[in-house]
């Protein structure tokens, strides 16, 4: 009942706020009231906050590294980062709390922790987000993600919905069979999953098709779009939660009602995301620094709605190049380097490039990809280099890009030790 009631009540606030007509005066007004009463409430629950604080300002900025050196003193379960490790290695669950891992590298994976209650009221938000349009008939579900979490176990009893999870480490031969049979009217999984669906022809026919967990780039898209023949929306969570997701006029608007936003520029237009996750109180998300780019969109959507929209992700900060040249250091977001690439022949439609040395660049593309289209992406990035005043070669090579569940898909990559990135907070 409590489930059904929580769920229930995070996808009326979901759509309330979002609804169109709202004034971003009135969101405003209702989204700082929410704030102070979960500084009153819920911040100072914690031990990392025992003083507590009146205005949000007066919190320091944390990242992912201050969270991971004292997780317990962030969450009101005192759970550590230790017992969470062992629990993911279990059952995920501590007592009556959930735990979950980001699907990260090693080493730079971050964990949370939430209730059964924060649970039902996330679900019930997604579920507000995505299901627009969608009420009146049974909906078959399928998410494919890697599981690494018992988050999405909440819906598998709606009675609205037949959920169905598909465990994208386990490759998708593991079930193809099984996913069609289940025939999902609506799919969620990452891009380069999406992508090898519609180029291996899984027999699928999805109302709607939601983009999550990856960054989308451009090239995928359009495979996704032109073989499905409808538009890709886009869900963007992450460990911290739901950040955004796309509206029915394929805008993107950051999840503010549950969620304050702070923008820090990071260079070229782009800007990193400070959280507040306000409907949280078991784990403490406060003023924490995303290791996300975004672009945000200059225009409101047409829609109607109050919520910000974000114009794209553009990748991890963790991705930047470091560079050095004449002039000095040089610093490189990923969607200039993707762009350059693309740009530089419409052919192209899969590449890497790691910076694999302070001075060095590596740049893969397709076996199957003509010389001169080849050399028109490596001269791109050159003159992008050249224009920049940054020493650096680039080195091509050859390969066969290949489909891999077991990791996260970055086609622009910085593989410096933290040392080596002098841009590093
Ligand atoms: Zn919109």
């Amino acid at each position: 009942m409590r489930a059904a009631l929580e769920t229930a009540s995070a996808f009326v606030t979901a759509t309330r706020m979002a609804r169109p007509g709202l004034s971003r005066a009135a969101f405003d007004h209702w989204q700082h009231r929410m704030l102070r009463r979960w500084l009153a409430r819920d911040v100072r629950g914690v031990r990392a906050y025992q003083g507590g604080a009146t205005e949000l300002q007066d919190l320091p900025i944390r990242d992912k590294a201050t969270l991971m050196a004292d997780f317990a003193a962030y969450n009101r379960a005192g759970i550590s980062a230790d017992q969470a490790w062992q629990a993911i290695g279990d059952t995920c669950r501590i007592g009556d709390f959930t735990v979950g891992a980001s699907t990260g590298t090693s080493g730079n994976r971050g964990v949370f922790v939430i209730s059964e209650p924060e649970r039902y009221r996330w679900l019930g938000t997604v579920l507000a987000k995505t299901m627009g349009g969608l009420w009146g008939r049974r909906q078959r579900v399928a998410i494919i993600l890697p599981q690494d979490t018992r988050l999405y176990d909440s819906a598998r009893s709606l009675p609205l919905m037949q959920l169905r999870f598909f465990d994208l480490r386990s490759g998708p031969e593991n079930w193809r069979t099984e996913l069609e049979a289940f025939d999902p009217s609506v799919l969620i999984a990452p891009p380069k999953l999406l992508r090898h669906v519609a180029q291996q022809q899984f027999r699928l026919r999805p109302q709607r098709i939601f983009s999550a967990a990856e960054t989308l780039d451009p090239m995928d898209r359009s495979v996704i779009e032109t073989c499905f023949g409808q538009a890709l929306e886009q869900i963007y969570m992450a460990t911290e939660g739901l950040l955004a997701v796309t509206c029915r006029q394929g805008g993107l608007h950051l999840a503010e009602e549950s969620m304050f936003f702070e923008f820090e520029p990071a260079g070229n237009g782009l800007v990193n995301p400070v959280i507040s996750s306000f409907r949280r109180q078991t784990q403490i998300l406060a003023r924490y620094r995303m290791n996300d780019l975004l672009r945000l969109a200059e225009r409101p959507c047409a829609c109607g709605s109050p919520l910000r929209l974000v114009e794209e992700v553009v990748g991890r900060v963790d991705d930047c190049f470091h560079l050095t040249g004449a002039a000095g250091p040089v610093f490189l977001t990923p969607d200039v380097l993707r762009n350059a690439i693309l740009d530089s022949d419409r052919r192209i439609t899969d590449f890497r490039l790691i910076q694999v040395a302070v001075d060095e660049i590596e740049l893969r593309l397709t076996t199957d990809l003509p010389d001169e289209a080849a050399q028109a992406a490596a001269t791109a990035v050159d003159q992008l280099l050249a224009c920049r005043q940054a020493t650096c070669r680039i080195t091509q090579k050859r390969a066969t890009l290949t489909f891999d569940p077991s990791r996260k898909l970055r086609r622009v990559e910085c593989r410096l030790g933290p040392d080596m990135r002098w841009a590093a907070r």
